[in-house]
């Protein structure tokens, strides 16, 4: 037999003549492959990572175009990689992955509780779950990617299941990282298609559903919709400042400007851009994108606006606010120096508790991070669902019940913060009146803990 390192190897191995065997070695590989030289083709897998596709074509052995597994030239490389399950009261945990800088277990744990509260909200039948992997993807090629996801779900097989826990994508990740974790778990089995729903998030063509990229901007533009209809006032020719350009402020951009709103100035990690007669959206969702080439993926440099501070940006007076970066940017000091009206949290946790007294002490409105961003989590469940009973819904028939969902549940998070009578049959009976006017936010974690507690109470387990 001949002996060839993978590693650095893309030209073809031709083994002596006679040889028989080839024996592979490689430094991700646990021991050296043996594979006999028949024409065919191979595929290597040391366990978890992306396996190398090898050829064996009159004796010679090629690997496959994506024939290098290893990270850095052969080095392997560890991560800190998290899932959290959090409860799983009204069904299986669910919550998204994200591949960031600034993750940590404690960061983990309080994005799980709050999909608990926000898959109780949105009234969809799971719990809450969130997980993610401490890097910059930025500083990673696409294969390398590829292989730190097949690992990281290799090591979740055993914890996750489409009726047990399912990932979607969160900061970081998207439809490609769900494909690369889908394809890991199912791998080798032989009823893959009943697998689908493992991961939410999906591309369309593998399973996702229609309307679900897009749909936690979309859902957070139906509740900003719903609070101008409550207002008597029209979005057509309001105007808005948004904090982070990736899916959710991007999608939320694009719709509420389809609406008639006028977004004036966007902040992100790496620049403010500011047009006071408007931003043209899909001119600077065509620069970001090409930014995104030369891994930048910022609002920098944008030629449609001219370029300011954080600090003057949250100065701009517009109509409202939507953060759609990180937690705890909206501190106590930003909260008394924003000049809107509303502040509809697209991000998960944009403002801190401080933040939150400023804006009530100030009566600026807020609409939750557990409402305004639910419209995600709706739509990994419609995908869930069609995965579930092999069906395709069509983008209309998503958007529909999307809207239906997130405003219904919109208004009763209104009411219970206004203490207004309920309106909704589900919560006639239930003896939670709470006598005063509550913030939104206490509202929506009221709302979230009954519907919770109506699984301990009614079933009466205790976990
Ligand atoms: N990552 C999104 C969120 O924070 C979506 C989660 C999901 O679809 O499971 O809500």
């Amino acid at each position: 037999y001949v002996t060839a390192d993978l590693n650095d190897r893309l030209a073809p191995i031709a083994p002596a003549e006679g040889a028989r065997y080839a024996k592979l070695a490689a430094s991700s590989l646990r021991q050296d492959a043996l594979i006999p030289l028949f024409d065919g083709k191979f595929s290597l897998r040391p366990d978890g990572l992306r396996g190398a596709d090898l050829h064996v074509e009159n004796g010679v052995i090629r690997l496959g175009e994506k024939g290098l597994f290893h990270i850095e030239e052969g080095k392997s490389r560890r991560f800190k990689a998290y899932r959290v399950q959090h409860n799983q009261a009204r069904g299986p945990y669910k919550g998204g992955t994200r591949y960031h800088n600034a993750v940590s277990l404690d960061v983990f744990k309080m994005l799980a509780a709050e999909m608990t509260w926000k898959t109780a909200i949105a009234d969809v039948p799971f719990g809450g779950g969130k997980g993610g992997i401490k890097l910059d993807p930025r500083e990673y090629s696409k294969d390398e990617l590829e292989a730190i996801s097949l690992r990281y779900m290799y090591k979740l097989k055993p914890m996750i299941g489409p009726d047990i826990d399912i990932p979607a994508p969160d900061v970081g990740t998207n439809g490609e990282v769900m494909a690369w974790m889908f394809r890991q778990f199912s791998d080798g089995e032989r009823e893959r298609h009943t697998m689908r729903g493992i991961v939410t998030g999906k591309d369309v063509k593998i399973g996702g559903s229609e309307g679900r990229v897009k749909a936690t901007g979309q859902g957070l533009a139906f509740c900003v919709e719903e609070w101008f209809q409550d207002q008597g006032l029209s979005l057509e020719g309001s105007r808005f400042i948004l904090q982070g350009f990736g899916n959710v402020g991007s999608c939320a951009a694009e719709i509420l400007c389809a609406m008639g709103a006028r977004l004036i100035a966007v902040n992100d990690a790496d620049g403010t851009v500011y047009n006071p007669d408007g931003l043209d959206v899909a001119a600077l969702v065509a620069h970001v994108h090409q930014n995104r080439e030369n891994l930048k993926r910022s609002v920098a440099g944008f030629a449609g606006g001219q370029a300011i501070s954080k600090n003057d940006f949250w100065e701009i007076e517009a109509d409202f606010l939507l953060p759609c970066a990180l937690g705890d940017e909206i501190t106590g000091d930003v909260a008394s120096r924003i000049k809107v009206k509303l502040v509809a949290e697209g991000a998960n946790h944009p403002t801190t508790p401080e933040g939150d007294e400023v804006l009530a002490a100030r009566k600026i409105d807020l609409i939750p991070d557990i409402i305004a961003n639910s419209g995600g989590v709706t739509v990994s469940y419609y995908e869930w669902i069609q995965n579930k009973r092999m069906e395709h819904w069509t983008e209309a028939e998503v958007n529909a019940r999307l809207e239906k969902a997130i405003k219904s549940n919109y208004r009763i998070i209104k009411d219970i913060s206004l203490d207004r009578p309920r309106r909704t049959p589900e919560f006639n009976s239930t003896p939670f009146m709470i006598g005063r006017k509550i913030p939104t936010r206490t509202a929506a974690m009221v709302l979230a803990l009954k519907r919770i507690e109506a699984h301990y109470l009614i079933e009466g387990f205790s976990q």
